[in-house]
C-alpha cells in the first residue's frame, strides 16, 4: 500500500467489523513506520496468527508483532489501563519487545471500573448485545465532559474530583437501573495511583508525534476497530459502537488532519457476519448459518460469542465504499466459501415492487426489505494455498470480480487462510 505518494493509510472495517483487519494490519505493518489506534477500546479484538503462535490483541495495535515498529494508542481510543498491562504482560512474556515502541496519546480517555459496572448492569447494553466492557459508558462520560484522561493521572488531586464526578454519576445510574451495585472511589483511585506512573511514561502527545513522522517521511498505518455499520453516526443506529470506526474517525481519533490520510483500505469478509443484535439483511437460515460459522469460526475473539453468518451484502460495502472513500478492498476468508456448491451475493432490497441499492438509514424500512440475490457456482476446492489471482479457480475468480463491480472499489489483497503469508497482492 505504501509508495513515495503513498505515506498515510487507514485500515477500516467495511462491514459489521470481525473482518480479519488484524491480518491485514499485521501484513502491512511490514511496510509501516507507525501504527495508530484511532477509536474503540477492549471491546475490539484483533487475531494474528503468526503460524507457531497466534496472539490476540485487545487495545495494542497489531503493528506490535514487527520489531521496530512504532505503536500508539490516538485519543480517540477508550482505554482500559488494567486490561492494557495485562496484555504488555503478556506480549513481553512471550517475547515481543514493546519497550520505547509503544505510546498513549495523553488526551485519551480512560475506561474505569465503574463504567464497566453501568456496563453490565444495564439493560440497554444487553439489548444492543454491547461486550459490557465498559466502552460505551466510558465514551459517554466523554461527551458530557466528565470522563477521565491519561493527563489526569498527572495531577492527584484534580484526578480524585473527576473521578469522585464520574463515580457519581455511575451510581445514579446504578440506582436507576435498580442495582444494589455501586462504585467504589477510593478503590479506583488506588488502581489509577498504581498505574499512573507506568501509564504516564508512556504518554505522549500522539497527534503531534504522528504529524512530526510524516513530516520526515514515515509511512504511517491508522488501525480501525469494528465496522462502517457500527459507526456511531454511519451505522445501523443504535445497534452501533459508540465511536466513529469510518475514516473520518481516523484524524479525529488520532489527532492529525484528514488531508494527512492518502488512502482508505476497507477490509470485508467473503460473506457477512455480525455479532450481537440489529439488522443483518442476507442472514442464513440454518443449517447453512451453523455450516458456515464453524467453517470460519466465527466466534468473538473477546468474548468468544457465535457470530451471525450471512450472504455477501454488496449494498452494504457500496454503501461503506462510500462513507470511507475507500481507495481498495481486501476480501478475507474466501476459504472460508470453498466446500459451497453455491454462493450468492446481495445486489439490492426489494420492496413493495422497487429495487434498492442505497443502504437506507431506516432500520424499520429495512425490515420490510427482501435482498434480491445473484447466485454463482461454488468452485469446490481449496483455495488455501493459491498466491496470486491465477492460482484461484475460475468460479472463485468470477465471484470477486462481480464483488468488485458491485462495491465499485478495486480488490487489492485477497486473504485465504489465517496465516501472513496466505494472502494474494
Ligand atoms: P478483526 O477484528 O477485523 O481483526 O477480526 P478478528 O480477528 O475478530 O476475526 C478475524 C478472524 O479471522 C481471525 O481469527 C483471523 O485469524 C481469521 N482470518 C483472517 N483472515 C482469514 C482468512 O483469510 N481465512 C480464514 N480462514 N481466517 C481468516
Amino acid at each position: 500500500m505504501f509508495d513515495e505518494r503513498t505515506r498515510t493509510v487507514v485500515v477500516v472495517g467495511a462491514q459489521w467489523g470481525d473482518e480479519g483487519k488484524g491480518k491485514l494490519v499485521d501484513v502491512l505493518a511490514e511496510g509501516a513506520d507507525w501504527v495508530v489506534r484511532y477509536q474503540g477500546g477492549a471491546n475490539a479484538g484483533h487475531t494474528v496468527d503468526l503460524g507457531p503462535r497466534c496472539f490476540v490483541l485487545h487495545q495494542i495495535p497489531s503493528g506490535i508483532l514487527h520489531h521496530g515498529v512504532r505503536c500508539a494508542i490516538g485519543n480517540g481510543v477508550v482505554l482500559d489501563p488494567e486490561t492494557f498491562f495485562t496484555e504488555i504482560d503478556t506480549l513481553v512474556a512471550d517475547g515481543v519487545d514493546v519497550e520505547g515502541r509503544l505510546y498513549v496519546s495523553d488526551r485519551a480517555h480512560l475506561v474505569l471500573p465503574y463504567h464497566k459496572l453501568v456496563d453490565a448492569e444495564s439493560a440497554a447494553s444487553k439489548e444492543i448485545g454491547t461486550t459490557g466492557r465498559g466502552i460505551g459508558p466510558a465514551y459517554e462520560d466523554k461527551i458530557a465532559r466528565r470522563g477521565v484522561r491519561v493527563v489526569d493521572l498527572r495531577h492527584p488531586s484534580h484526578l480524585e474530583s473527576l473521578v469522585s464526578r464520574g463515580a457519581e454519576h455511575a451510581n445514579a445510574m446504578l440506582e436507576h437501573y435498580g442495582s444494589a451495585k455501586r462504585a467504589d472511589v477510593g478503590q479506583t483511585l488506588d488502581i489509577l495511583h498504581g498505574l499512573a506512573p507506568r501509564l504516564l511514561a508512556l504518554a505522549d502527545d500522539v497527534g503531534l508525534a504522528v504529524h512530526r513522522a510524516r513530516a520526515s517521511g514515515a509511512a504511517i498505518l491508522l488501525e480501525g476497530a469494528q465496522g462502517s455499520l457500527l459507526d456511531i453516526d454511519h451505522g445501523t443506529y443504535p445497534f452501533v459502537t459508540s465511536s466513529n470506526t469510518t475514516s473520518g474517525g481516523a484524524a479525529t481519533g488520532a489527532g492529525i488532519s484528514p488531508r494527512s490520510i492518502d488512502a482508505a483500505l476497507g477490509v470485508v469478509k467473503a460473506y457477512t457476519t455480525r455479532v450481537g443484535n440489529g439488522p443483518l439483511p442476507t442472514e442464513f437460515d440454518e443449517p447453512l448459518g451453523s455450516r458456515v460459522r464453524e467453517l470460519g469460526h466465527e466466534y468473538g475473539a473477546t468474548t468468544g460469542r457465535p457470530r451471525r453468518c450471512g450472504w455477501f451484502d454488496a449494498v452494504v460495502v457500496r454503501y461503506a465504499v462510500r462513507v470511507n472513500g475507500l481507495t481498495h478492498l481486501a476480501v478475507t476468508k474466501l476459504d472460508v466459501l470453498d466446500t459451497l456448491d453455491r454462493l450468492a451475493i446481495c445486489t439490492g432490497y426489494e420492496a413493495a415492487g422497487d429495487v434498492h441499492t442505497e443502504f437506507p438509514s431506516d432500520l424499520t424500512a429495512l425490515d420490510d426489505m427482501v435482498p434480491r440475490y445473484e447466485w454463482f457456482e461454488g468452485w469446490q476446492c481449496s483455495t488455501a494455498g493459491a498466491r496470486t489471482r491465477e492460482d484461484l479457480p475460475p468460479a472463485a475468480r468470477a465471484y470477486l470480480d462481480r464483488i468488485e463491480a458491485l462495491v465499485e472499489a478495486p480488490i487489492k489483497f485477497v486473504s485465504v487462510g489465517t496465516r501472513r503469508d496466505q494472502i494474494i497482492w
